[in-house]
């Protein structure tokens, strides 16, 4: 929920390559730079808490000197203690409000939260919605305007939707 009402997780951005992640956990010398707890990078310690982690100092950065070696566990306590509350009557109260309706609800509210149809509806919406684009794109080329470069779907964040 505080993922989701903070606008979701740049995943793409704070994706940290193999060699930067090598730099950092050998720079920590295999430890949590927080709790000096032993990373497990191969899960064989079987301990959940203890898995390595990259934790991003402060914003987005992947330059290494923003990055620190974490177990999961201080990661997570990371997380949680950069949550702040929301404020009541505003947007994000809303938003979370209707998010509430929609997991306490007994039925559900809309087409994707619909467990057992929503994976037969999503392919038939995106057969349609690919059938919409071919038309269009069709049609942009009859009419041989080159300024019209098809229809592309974006989503409210402006990344351009490649696939449904
Ligand atoms: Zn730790």
């Amino acid at each position: 929920m505080a993922m989701v009402l903070g606008g979701g997780y740049p995943e793409q951005q704070r994706r940290v390559s193999v060699d930067k992640r090598t730099i950092v956990f050998d720079r920590a010398g295999g430890l949590c730079e927080e709790c000096g707890r032993a990373l497990d990078f191969d899960r064989s310690s079987g301990d959940p808490d203890a898995v390595a982690t990259i934790q991003h100092v402060n914003g987005n950065s992947n330059d290494p000197s923003n990055l620190k070696a974490f177990c999961r566990r201080c990661n997570v306590l990371d997380a949680q203690s950069r949550f702040v509350p929301v404020e009541p009557g505003s947007t994000e109260a809303e938003y979370a409000a209707e998010l509430r309706k929609r997991w306490m609800s007994e039925n559900p509210l809309r087409l994707c939260d619909d467990d057992q149809q929503w994976n037969d509806i999503w392919r038939i919406l995106a057969t349609e919605a690919k059938e919409i684009v071919r038309m269009h794109e069709e049609r942009a080329e009859s009419a041989g305007d080159e300024d019209l470069p098809g229809f592309k779907g974006r989503t409210d964040q402006g990344t351009p939707i490649q696939e449904f």
